[in-house]
């Protein structure tokens, strides 16, 4: 028995950088040791999980007899003591998801594995077959966190499709008719993929489709159509309406994964670049333009709601000084040291670079003395702490200037906040100055 661990390695998601790991363990089960430790030590690298390695089914019974507690097993259809695919029934049985690797594949064999809850397969033979399993892997873990819609009015359909998507592990939501669907996005608007049948009662799925892309854009929400009509026009105009994707019943487990999954990439590669976008290369704190028009939102909502707002606007002391000294790379350094410690500070805030050495923090629905002990607590954290470049040890001081009134716009209150910065450099820097 092997076991792989690895160290974990930071995944860039839509939520930003944060590392982002797999906390569960995961089954390879193959006889080819040196296949099983090449594809148990991909999974591992990339999503930082633990991976356990069997290569007999009497292995694989001491396994789960030890600890069954996997969220899924990657698991090879011949085994030398169990030749014929007996090895699912064991991993169905202990209720761990499988994804199968098999030699060579017929009709017979997916049959088999679509009634043991297989979720898909690969071809141990072709190029690609391990790099598609590892992302199968994350795929499964992160669709826990996507809530995906079901509207149909028939009662078996929408149970076969809520089926094939809770073994996806997508959170399932269901409605009968466009109605009731609208109602649950109402209350579920981060539902992020919407399944629609064409022919319901009350509203039907153009309707639906339609209203639906009154509130979201494509890059948020995927609409993917459903109909058992053969007429082309149906799906034509599921796409005229702003569907993404449309797909024809009756259709296969295999064609609705791949549309599904298709789907759901395309939302999560636009949030990337959005991303990507809105934030600053270097620190990966969000950036100027991301700044203003986030804060100039919850500025207006401030006023509007008469809740208390705090900007502040943060610069490091003698930064030039840094980089004369120590070099541009160690300026780079101390400045993703700050970022760090930013974000470390300020969880729930929003944090921006602005450019150079200068950052921005805006605290909302927070008495302002709260938000300057914490601005006081960073200050005193950043002068304690030091950046090792090679080996350097660089300190350094950061100087505040805030406001907390509710100026006509959030470059006014930048404004005001960036003069009592000047104040602060004046008065003799690392300090913090508001009104
Ligand atoms: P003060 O205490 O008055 O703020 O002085 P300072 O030296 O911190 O400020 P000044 O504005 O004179 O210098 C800022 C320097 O920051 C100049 C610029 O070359 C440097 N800088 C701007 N962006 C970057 C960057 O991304 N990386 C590095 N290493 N340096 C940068
Ligand atoms: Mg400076
Ligand atoms: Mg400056």
């Amino acid at each position: 028995m092997t076991i792989i661990r690895s160290a974990t390695r930071p995944i860039v998601t839509h939520d930003g950088l944060l590392a982002r790991k797999i906390d569960a363990r995961v089954l390879v089960i193959e006889d080819q040791n040196s296949l099983a430790r090449l594809l148990g030590a991909m999974i591992s690298e990339r999503w930082g999980c633990e991976v356990r390695i069997a290569n007999t089914m009497a292995q694989v019974k001491e396994e789960l007899a030890l600890d069954s507690h996997f969220y899924v097993a990657v698991c090879d259809l011949n085994l030398p003591d169990a030749q014929h695919g007996e090895i699912i029934d064991e991993i169905h049985q202990a209720g761990i998801a499988t994804i199968a690797l098999t030699g060579e594949f017929g009709e017979e064999l997916r049959d088999i594995m679509q009634k043991k809850g297989v979720i898909d397969y690969v071809t141990k033979t072709s190029a690609n077959a391990y790099e598609y399993v590892t992302n199968l892997v994350g795929r499964l873990h992160y669709n826990q966190q996507i809530k995906v819609l079901v509207v149909d009015d028939s009662r078996s359909s929408r149970a076969l499709l809520k089926h094939i998507l809770s073994m996806l592990r997508f959170h399932v939501f269901t409605a009968g008719d466009g109605k009731e669907a609208l109602d649950v996005l109402r209350e579920h608007p981060d539902i992020r993929l919407l399944l629609t049948d064409y022919t319901m009662p009350v509203m039907d799925g153009f309707a639906l489709t339609m209203a639906v892309r009154n509130h979201f854009g494509k890059d948020k929400l995927a609409i993917i159509g459903i109909s058992a009509s053969d007429n082309p026009q149906v799906s034509a105009q599921f796409l005229k309406n702003g569907a993404n994707d449309f797909i024809t019943k009756p259709f296969s487990y295999e064609e609705m994964l791949c549309r599904i999954t298709q789907n759901i990439e395309m939302l999560e590669l636009i949030d990337a670049i959005q991303d990507a976008a809105n934030r600053d290369y270097l620190t990966g704190l969000y950036n100027r333009r991301y700044f203003f028009h986030h804060g100039s939102q919850i500025h207006l909502d401030a006023k509007a709601q008469n809740t208390p707002l705090l900007a502040a606007m943060l610069d490091i002391d003698f930064f030039k000084k840094i980089n004369d000294v120590y070099g541009h790379d160690a300026g780079d350094a101390a400045l993703k040291h700050m970022a760090v410690l930013l974000r470390e500070c300020f969880p729930t805030q929003l944090v921006a670079r602005l450019g150079g050495e200068e950052f921005v923090l805006l605290f909302e629905n927070l008495g302002a003395e709260t938000a300057i002990q914490l601005l006081e607590k960073f200050r005193a954290a950043l002068k304690a702490a030091s950046v090792t470049f090679k080996d350097k040890t660089i300190a350094f001081t950061v100087s505040v200037g805030f406001t907390s009134g509710l100026e006509s716009t959030i470059d006014d209150m930048l404004k005001t906040a960036d003069i009592n910065l000047y104040h602060a450099k004046e008065s003799g820097r690392d300090r913090i100055v508001g009104v």
